[in-house]
């Protein structure tokens, strides 16, 4: 008999590698944060001792989701501009909000608020892109959340940094914070190509080869871009991005929604991932990205959420069901982006776009246990023929019921485990940030 900390008994398991199984009646031993074995319950019960059994009954368990992409202190601006396409919402509600608010502190009140709201949706990692990254980095680590966070650079002065050269200067000194936090990860995130200098771009390619980073960017959102891209710079921005050297395996392509069939194919050879935000996306009318033809080719396919003031959800599964459903929908083909595979972006594509494949992503011995039990005994998800189909095309976040994070217990029972102070300091800090924002939307022009 060995002992280990946890023994996960379920009714399902899907492993997500290998691809498209479901293993029946299995059991899920952790320990030292890390999956030490998956094994038939009978079995496991006769190898290990657990320091904890936890059994789920009616459950499916999968690999913690990996949100590719979000601003989680945008939480704190959920419904301020509704209803706008994406430069209006930008020019005439985010930017000047921000311009007025964002500090450290909303960036930290804003981040705890999106890492609860993500824990209690099965997301266990996400992929920041935001100001102050020490900040959110503090509150998602402090929840027991799996955080990437984005060094980010963008040209224009904020109360962050002053220029470029400042904000990775700052974003490398909070990779150098948290380099002894086995949880928190760093990517190199110009903001767009629209807002990044080739200068600045070029010095984060080379700064990405050098400390083996991936780069996080926003491209091709809208159809505008593209089209300012060819009058400014006399090229479209992924041939610029590439011209300067950043479209490899390295690059998370933000959005990607209007590409052409050559550029489909630059970012299938190059091996670089796209992030697809399709809640974001139709939400600013800004397109839908044909993420059939990019998984045709070959490309990475990972799913973000984005930021709650575009979606307005941090939901994976919402991501996860939109993406597969556009994908037929475009496609006029009902085989396009079948259950196992809109798991396999959510999870394994996206940690290895972020560079932890060989830690996340999917349940095997060896790997660290980010792990999301979903109840599907209830209602709306009864009876259950399979519970892949059931993941992608019924549940909902409320049918989340256990997350662990590196074998952490981080919901149990739908209940965060947290410090009760905490989730009451969330909820007082988001209503005090409300009432700051909507003093300066009263007396915006
Ligand atoms: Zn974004």
């Amino acid at each position: 008999m060995q002992t280990v900390d946890t023994l996960i008994e379920c009714r399902w398991i899907v492993p997500v590698r290998p691809a498209g199984v479901v293993l029946e009646d299995h059991a899920i031993a952790l320990d030292a944060g890390r999956i030490a074995a998956v094994a038939p319950i009978a079995e496991a019960r006769e190898r290990y001792t657990a320091r904890e059994r936890v059994q789920l009954g009616e459950h499916v368990v999968t690999p913690g989701l990996v949100n590719a992409h979000t601003h989680a202190a945008m939480t704190l601006l959920r419904g301020v501009g509704d209803d706008l396409p994406l430069m209006r919402w930008l020019k005439e509600r985010i930017w000047p909000l921000e311009a007025a608010l964002a500090s450290e502190q909303f960036v930290y009140d804003g981040t705890r608020l999106a890492a609860l709201e993500m824990l209690r949706a099965g997301v266990t990692c996400c992929s920041d892109m935001y100001f102050y990254p020490e900040a959110a980095l503090r509150a998602l680590r402090e929840v027991g959340m799996r955080a990437v966070a984005g060094i980010i650079a963008i040209e224009f002065p904020t109360a962050y940094a002053s220029d470029a050269e400042d904000y990775l200067r700052k974003g490398l000194a909070t990779r150098d914070e948290f380099r002894g936090d086995a949880l928190a990860s760093f990517t190199l995130a110009p903001h767009a190509p629209y807002t990044v200098a080739d200068a600045t771009l070029e010095r984060i390619a080379m700064l990405a080869e050098e400390l083996d980073l991936p780069i996080h960017t926003h491209v091709h959102e809208t159809a505008a871009e593209v089209e300012e891209s060819r009058q400014r710079h006399g090229a479209r921005p992924l041939a610029r991005l590439d011209r300067l050297g950043l479209v490899s395996e390295r690059l998370i392509a933000v959005h990607a929604v209007h590409l052409d069939d050559a550029e489909v194919a630059l970012l299938a050879n190059r091996g670089a991932t796209v992030a697809h935000c399709p809640a974001s996306n139709l939400k600013l009318a800004s397109g839908i990205a044909n993420v059939g033809a990019l998984l045709a080719a070959g490309v990475n396919v990972a799913f973000g959420t984005d930021g709650a003031a575009s979606n307005n959800r941090l939901d994976l599964l919402d991501e996860m069901r939109l993406a597969t459903l556009l994908a037929k929908g475009l496609a006029d083909d009902a085989a396009m982006l079948p259950a196992a595979q809109a798991l396999e972006c959510a999870t394994l594509g996206a940690a290895r776009a972020l560079g932890l494949g060989d830690r996340i992503g999917s349940i095997e011995p060896g790997k660290e246990a980010d792990l999301v039990a979903f109840a599907l005994n209830e209602i709306e998800t009864q009876p259950c023929y399979d519970p892949l189909s059931h993941l992608i095309y019924a549940c909902g976040r409320e049918h989340v019921s256990d997350v662990w994070v590196a074998g952490r217990a981080v919901v149990k029972k739908r209940q965060l485990v947290l410090d009760v102070d905490i989730e009451r300091e969330v909820l007082a800090s988001a209503a005090a940030w409300r009432q700051k924002a909507q003093v300066l939307l009263r007396t915006a022009p």
